[in-house]
């Protein structure tokens, strides 16, 4: 893909769909993104390859599809570890060791929501792990749709406010199980993908890792940063991107769009081809066009 003559190509490397804690079935994820005049667009749920063939079948002319997924993953350098979230694209989906892993991680996740509405429900909060997990309709569970049942509740307004302190994002906050971050990168390249570490400097999220934990995984093996996101300040975004050029990483930027579950809209943050470019080449699994 080239832009000498015509507009830069917009490219958003990082979207959810209902196969984890997004609105829009990846079909409809697709149809938006084209709605959006995008060029390329990344379908990344949370542990799950299950969007991927919905996905690439909704493809029309003109958007091409990069298969990937975001890793739930810890770095066990600080106390308690540090979550963090890995981008991994174009990966073989079926590469047994990630495969079992991905599993792995979701069943922990059902394990760990249905002991988050215990513990709900102990307070006397009347939410049901049932119509939780229905609301996930088989699609990785996650915080978000625990918020769904206390806004249907009438606990709380809205997403962000099921997030504050009172709620999921302290109170009633429970760890995943989740990957040894050396260990998904690792994965991620024997599976033939591209691991790109996801708003790293998200201080608004919580803790994140210091430099030199960065600097140590691209010696494993990471390929990229997400500067550009809605979670990183401009100060965070350019201290991304100075440690990148520092570590000759490649730079993202992407919407991570969850549908209604969040404000943010498909293309708030695009990609450049050069790194687009430079994913394509490192990664096993075909771009899929329509
Ligand atoms: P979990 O993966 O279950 O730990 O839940 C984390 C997910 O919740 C993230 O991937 C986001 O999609 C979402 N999330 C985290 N913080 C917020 C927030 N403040 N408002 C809305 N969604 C959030
Ligand atoms: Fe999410
Ligand atoms: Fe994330
Ligand atoms: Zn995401």
């Amino acid at each position: 893909m080239t832009s000498r003559t015509g507009p830069a190509p917009r490219i958003d490397l990082h979207a959810h769909s209902t196969a984890s804690d997004g609105t829009l079935s990846p079909a409809e994820l697709v149809r938006a993104g084209a709605d959006a005049g995008l060029d390329v667009l990344a379908i990344t749920d949370h542990d799950t390859t299950a969007g991927w063939a919905p996905a690439v079948r909704a493809l029309s002319p003109g958007l091409r599809l990069i298969r990937g997924a975001e890793l739930s993953c810890h770095w066990s350098g600080a106390h308690p570890p540090v979550p963090l979230h890995l981008l991994a694209y174009l990966f073989d989906p079926e590469h047994p060791e990630l495969v079992a892993e991905l599993a792995r991680v979701r069943a922990a996740r059902e394990e760990r929501g249905e002991r988050i509405v215990a513990l709900l429900r102990a307070d006397g909060i009347d939410v049901s792990w049932p119509d939780i997990l229905s609301g996930a309709g088989g699609g990785t569970v996650g915080r978000p749709h625990i918020a769904q049942a206390l806004i249907r509740a009438g606990l709380v307004a809205s997403t962000r406010e099921a997030f504050g302190p009172d709620w999921l994002g302290e109170r009633y906050r429970l760890p995943k199980e989740d990957i040894d971050v050396f260990r998904a990168v690792r994965l991620v390249r024997a599976a033939g993908g591209v691991p790109v570490f996801a708003h790293p400097r998200a201080t608004r999220r919580g803790r994140v890792v210091p430099d030199e934990l960065i600097a140590e995984l691209a010696a494993a093996g990471l390929a990229g940063l997400e500067a550009d996101h809605e979670d990183h300040s401009p100060a965070e975004q350019a201290h991304v991107r100075a440690l990148a050029a520092e570590l000759g990483l490649l730079v993202t930027g992407s919407s991570d769009f969850h549908g209604t579950h969040k404000s943010v809209q498909l293309g708030a943050f695009t990609t450049g081809v050069e790194a687009y470019e430079r994913i394509v080449a490192a990664g096993v699994t075909e771009v899929a066009s329509g």
